[in-house]
Parts: structure tokens; sequence; C-alpha cells
């Protein structure tokens, strides 16, 4: 008998984790695989909030912080939240957490109960329908395509409500397909979610600051849905501090004070020193990381212009993150070089078998004709992953 619990039995490995897994492993066996999987800037950690780390070390912050986080680091996220996107969220009602991936696990297990629904605009980011399950709701999926550039309708929304309905997971810029919604569309949306006062709203803005041009706006700066609304926020992109892992949310304070009292119970609160450099990135002027921006954005022009050229892709113009979401599905129910491709996942394993080039399958995103491809990657690797990718499907 299997001794592993039905929760973790019934729960999807992650598909961006372990394709960066698979790639990796390659990669230690000598193949040489590009790896365009994992959505993980190539830059090194600024020097500026290094050596805040640094003086952290030697100032001795080595103890237990308070579950929720640094009272000096919940006002630095309270003074971001108002600079960047007029929010006002007292530090009581923010809470620090190991990663934004955490954060949004912790609210969904503080909302959600058995049987209660989730509404998930596809594509979405995978751990969104792992993490509703693993609270034992329901994902239910509003299904885009290329066609309508990935965006939902507020008629699409309206049609996924049910009395069941609790919360909706809202993501933009968006991962995997990089479109961002404009401050009209979030309002359309926002006119129906007004209309039903028992829905949640978590708002995934952990992209904000990779965005090519539109302004950033947030869900919960539309007054009457401020209540309701989780802002989902953290370093690691903007910052390149993913592995620093340091998430946080502003929400009202009931939310914060129960994510407080999960979070004593199971991690006591994120690592120390990584809350202290994220005080110096979120203290410095948004200037500071604009070169990264700046080389995303000369990225995805130069991805967009040599994918687009590539037989059967049909890729996308994203206006935030660092990706692309190709639809490949011209090359179902047909052979190439010898395997038969009778979907996205065949697909991204024939890009990494023939062209050692690691992306990920649609499919754990709720869209099953595309490939994520990230451009987090240096400009040499993505002419060079073009280049294979090219001759690898002649
Ligand atoms: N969010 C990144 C991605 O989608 C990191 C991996 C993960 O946590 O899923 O690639």
């Amino acid at each position: 008998m299997n001794p592993i619990s039905n929760r973790i039995n019934n729960l999807p490995i992650s598909a961006t984790l372990s394709m960066a897994s698979k790639a990796r492993e390659l990669k230690n066996k000598g193949i040489d695989i590009i790896s365009l999987s994992l959505g993980e800037p190539d830059f090194n950690t600024p020097e500026f909030i290094k050596k805040a780390a640094i003086k952290a070390v030697n100032d001795n912050y080595n103890s237990y912080t308070p579950v929720d986080g640094y009272l000096e680091l919940k006002k630095a996220i309270s003074k971001k939240f108002k600079r960047d996107n007029n929010l006002i969220y007292s530090p009581s009602q923010i809470v620090v957490s190991t990663g934004a991936k955490q954060s949004i696990a912790n609210v969904c297990m503080v909302l959600l109960n058995p049987d209660d629904e989730v509404i998930l605009p596809a594509p979405y980011w995978v751990s969104y329908s792992a993490i509703s399950k693993l609270a034992e709701a329901k994902p239910v999926v509003i299904p885009t395509s290329i066609k309508n550039n990935f965006k939902i309708t507020p008629k699409d929304l309206e049609k996924a409500i049910t009395p069941k309905t609790k919360l909706i997971i809202f993501n933009s810029p968006n991962n995997p397909s990089g479109i961002v919604y404009s401050e009209n569309e979030y309002r359309a949306l926002g006119e129906i979610l007004k209309k039903y006062p028992y829905i949640y709203i978590i708002s995934d803005e952990i992209y904000e600051h990779i965005n090519y041009g539109n302004p950033i706006f947030s869900f919960a700066s539309i007054k009457e849905l401020y209540n309701r609304t989780i802002t989902i926020n953290g370093v690691a992109k903007a910052f390149a501090m993913t592995g620093w892992r340091i998430g946080y949310i502003g929400a009202e304070e009931w939310i914060a004070k129960a994510c407080n009292k999960l979070q004593g119970q199971t991690t006591s609160g994120a690592n120390c020193i990584a809350q202290r450099a994220t005080i110096s990135a979120l203290n410095a002027p948004i200037q500071e990381i604009e070169y990264m921006i700046s080389e995303f954005k000369n990225r995805r022009n130069l991805i967009i212009k040599l994918f687009s050229k590539i037989k059967g892709f049909q890729v996308n113009i994203p206006k935030g993150a660092f990706y692309i979401f190709p639809n490949i599905s011209e090359y179902f129910g047909k052979s190439i070089k010898g395997k038969k491709i009778n979907d996205a996942n065949d697909f991204s394993l024939f890009l990494l078998e023939k062209a050692h080039v690691a992306t990920v399958s649609g499919e754990a995103f709720g869209n099953k004709n595309c490939i994520r491809i990230s451009y987090a990657a240096s400009v040499e690797e993505i002419k060079k992953a073009a280049e294979r990718i090219k001759k690898a499907v002649l």
C-alpha cells in the first residue's frame, strides 16, 4: 500500500520546476541544453541588495523574525504599495512570506473550503490550480486562445460565476502568455465582480515592473473591490531575487491575521537575511532596476522576430513578463523526424530531445495548444535556440 497521503498523491508535480530539473540533469550529463523553461531572470541580484544582506549577517540578524515579517520591511512594503500602485495598506494589512507562491498558498488555505470554486482565467500559472486543489476547492477554468490574445471578457467571467464561486485568481502581466490587461479591461471585469460581493480576488502582480509600456494597474485600486482583493507581490522577478524567496500580500486586516496564524504553524516566517535585503530593494528608487527591464524588452523583440519565422509557430506579442506562448497545434497528428506529435507535451519533449531546448508544455497552464518559452535568457541563447528549433522542425 502506498503510504503517501491522498492529498500529495493527487497533487501534480510543478511542470515548470520539473522541466527545469530535467534540463539541469541533462546539462549535468554534459549535454548542451538551452534552458528556456524557467521564469528566472539571468541577472545577478543588484550589488546594493547583496551589500544589505551581508550587512545583516554581520549585524547578527539571526533570530526568529516576527511571523508576518519585520515591521521595518512591512513599512517599506506599505510605501511601495503607495508609490507604485496608489494603494493604502498599513503594516497590519501586510504579511511577508517565503515567496509569492507561499503568499498565494496561504490565502487559498485561509479562504477556501471544500467544494468552493476558484475561477482561473487560462492560461494560468501552473501552481494556481494545484494550490486550489490542495485547499480542496475546485478550479473552474475560463479558456482563451491566441485569437483573442489570451484575454477573458466580462461576459466570459460572468458565465463562469456560480453560487459556489469563492475566489478568482487574476494575473497580469500574465505568466505564461505575457499579456497585460489595460485599466479599462480591469474596470470592465470589475463591474461584473461588483455584482457578486461573495467573491474574493487574488491579484497576482509579481510581474508588474516587467511591463513594456502599459501603466501599472491594480485590482484593489477599484474602490468597491478593495476590501475583497488580496494583492500579491514579491521581489523575485523585478530584483532578480528568485532564490531569496520573499513574497508578500496586502489585504484586509482579518485576512492578513489569518495568514499570520497559518504561517505561525507552518514556517514561523520568512528568512531574516532575505527580509533585511528586501528592505533595501523596496526602498530604492525604481530606476535602479530599469536596465533589466529594458534588456528584457530587447530580448522580447528579438524572440518575437526569430520565433515568428519558425514553421508552425504562431507567436503572440506579449506586453509584459518574460515569456512567449506560441500556438504550435499545427504539428498535432504529424510526425517530425520519426516522432509522432499528438499534443503540446509531445512537442515540448521533441524540442528537448531533438533541439536540446527546454520549454514547458502549455497543458499545465490550462492550454493544450501552446508551449511556454522563457526569454529570461541571454541574447546568444535565444538566437541559438531559434536556430536549433528551426533545424529540428525542418
Ligand atoms: N514562476 C516561475 C515560472 O513559472 C518559477 C517557477 C515556479 O515557481 O513555477 O517559471
